[in-house]
């Protein structure tokens, strides 16, 4: 079901617009910077439509200062939600803190509703006209504590509320962007040329048409790939002693560019240092990862349990990254990069649902909860999948989680949802 989120500064009345919209008799909770309530999501029903609505309120303690923690919300709600309701109090007019979360509003792609609550007399429903100056269209006037206007409110946000969530949006337009990375000698410009035999080059567009070609374009298992800043690769120019500082600025230039990274290593010789700091870039660049073990070819039964046994022990940070082993000489399995960088690529651009996600947590953390800090047991209330390329959760919990456990349970939403070949984030938001 799609989903709403709330924003407004403290003390607008958030709270008891969302008893209002939900229906519920219960007293009122306090909308007082600091109150801790107890969920975040709640299911709603108007109309015959069900829709979650998100309360991002309950942060307001935060080390920006008021301002900064309502936009943080706002930037919150819109990569969330389908929609968000801005409430302002219309006794108050437009603050600046007000001005400040509708300019980052006014950028979201989602609908956004602008409710002018505290609208309890006839007589003030002029005032609000002045909201019209927060450039979010027309301010819908409401009294959250007597319910005036309520309904004309709602039947507006059903109109804006899309009818499914949205799930995955678009990949971007043309060949996806690989970059080929590894350190000196391990067989990238080998391999770039196994895969292309007559390289097609892409111009830099942005760069214009006057500098070397720097990008390639790669046709692989029937799809182009844009393999990234392969200019060097293809010319040969190999990296001179002392030129490491060079060599690794270029590698980060290059994973910064691509979606998707292949490390090539070379299977032959031992994991190194080195190797295990370009992973690292690829993995802290949030860039999805495929490792490819080349040099397959002088790779013998001795060498394989040796290699298994520097995985296991080099790569425990990067479990999830999808593995090929291909040989640039004799071209064994470099067929097979091709699947590996759509498995990576399809869980860097997954999106789980909210609902999904949370009933799956709800279970998770049932079975086996945070455990106890400080005498106290965290309680994890709700997560919403903020963002993709690469996945980011976020967590929001009473207290903090140990990396442990957040370990445990990116683990788990692996296995749950099938990410493969992605870094997954793990953002925890505590309330209070
Ligand atoms: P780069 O510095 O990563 O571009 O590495 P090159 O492509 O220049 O390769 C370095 C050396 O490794 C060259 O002598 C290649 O012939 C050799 N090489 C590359 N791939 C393979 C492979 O799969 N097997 C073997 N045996 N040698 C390879």
């Amino acid at each position: 079901q799609p989903v709403l989120a709330v924003v407004g500064r403290p003390n607008v009345g958030k709270s008891t617009l969302v008893n209002r919209i939900l229906g519920r008799r219960e007293a009122v909770v306090q909308d007082v910077p600091g109150v801790t309530r107890d969920r975040v999501a709640y299911d709603a029903l108007w109309a015959g439509r069900r829709f979650t609505l998100v309360d991002t309120g309950g942060w307001e303690q935060d080390a920006d200062g008021l301002q900064g923690s309502v936009a943080a919300q706002a930037d919150l709600a819109m990569s969330t939600a389908d929609a968000v309701l801005l409430v302002v109090d219309a006794t108050v007019g437009a603050s600046a803190t007000d001005e400040a979360v509708a300019k980052v509003l006014r950028r979201s792609k989602c609908p956004v509703i602008l409710a002018a609550n505290k609208v309890d007399d006839q007589r003030l429903i002029a005032e609000t006209a002045s909201l019209w100056s927060l450039g979010l269209g027309e301010p819908h006037p409401v009294s959250a504590l007597h319910g005036r206007s309520s309904g004309d409110l709602l039947d507006t946000i059903l109109a804006a509320l899309p009818e499914a969530p949205r799930e995955k949006r678009a990949p971007a337009a043309g060949p996806r962007r690989v970059a080929l990375v590894g350190k000196p000698n391990v067989g990238k410009s080998s391999l770039l040329n196994k895969l292309t035999g007559e390289p097609r080059s892409v111009v830099d567009e942005a760069a214009g048409t006057t500098v070397d070609p720097v990008d390639s374009l790669v046709e692989l298992d029937g799809q182009d790939w844009r393999f990234v800043d392969t200019a060097g690769l293809r010319k040969r120019v190999q990296t001179a002693s002392g030129m490491e500082y060079y060599a690794s600025l270029r590698t980060k230039t290059a994973i910064d560019a691509a979606e998707v990274v292949i490390v090539l290593l070379d299977a032959s010789q031992p994991l190194s240092e080195q190797d295990l700091r370009v992973i690292t870039m690829v993995s802290e660049a949030g860039r999805a990862l495929v490792l490819a073990f080349n040099k397959w070819d002088l790779v013998d039964d001795d060498r394989r349990n040796q290699l298994e046994r520097e995985i296991d022990r080099g790569l425990v940070r990067v479990p999830w990254a999808e593995r090929v082993n291909v040989s640039a000489l004799t071209g064994r399995a470099v067929r097979k990069l091709a699947p590996s960088l759509r498995t990576a690529l399809e869980s860097w651009d997954q999106r789980v649902s909210t609902g999904q996600l949370n009933s799956w947590l709800s279970e998770l953390v049932a079975a086996k909860p945070p455990p106890v800090r400080g005498g106290k047991q965290p309680k994890v209330l709700f997560a919403t999948q903020a963002g993709i390329r690469p996945p980011t959760l976020v967590l929001f919990t009473t207290g903090f989680l140990e990396a442990g456990y957040r370990r445990f349970v990116e683990r788990k939403f692996r296995e749950r949802f099938g990410f493969h070949g992605s870094p997954v984030r793990i953002n925890v938001r505590v309330r209070e």
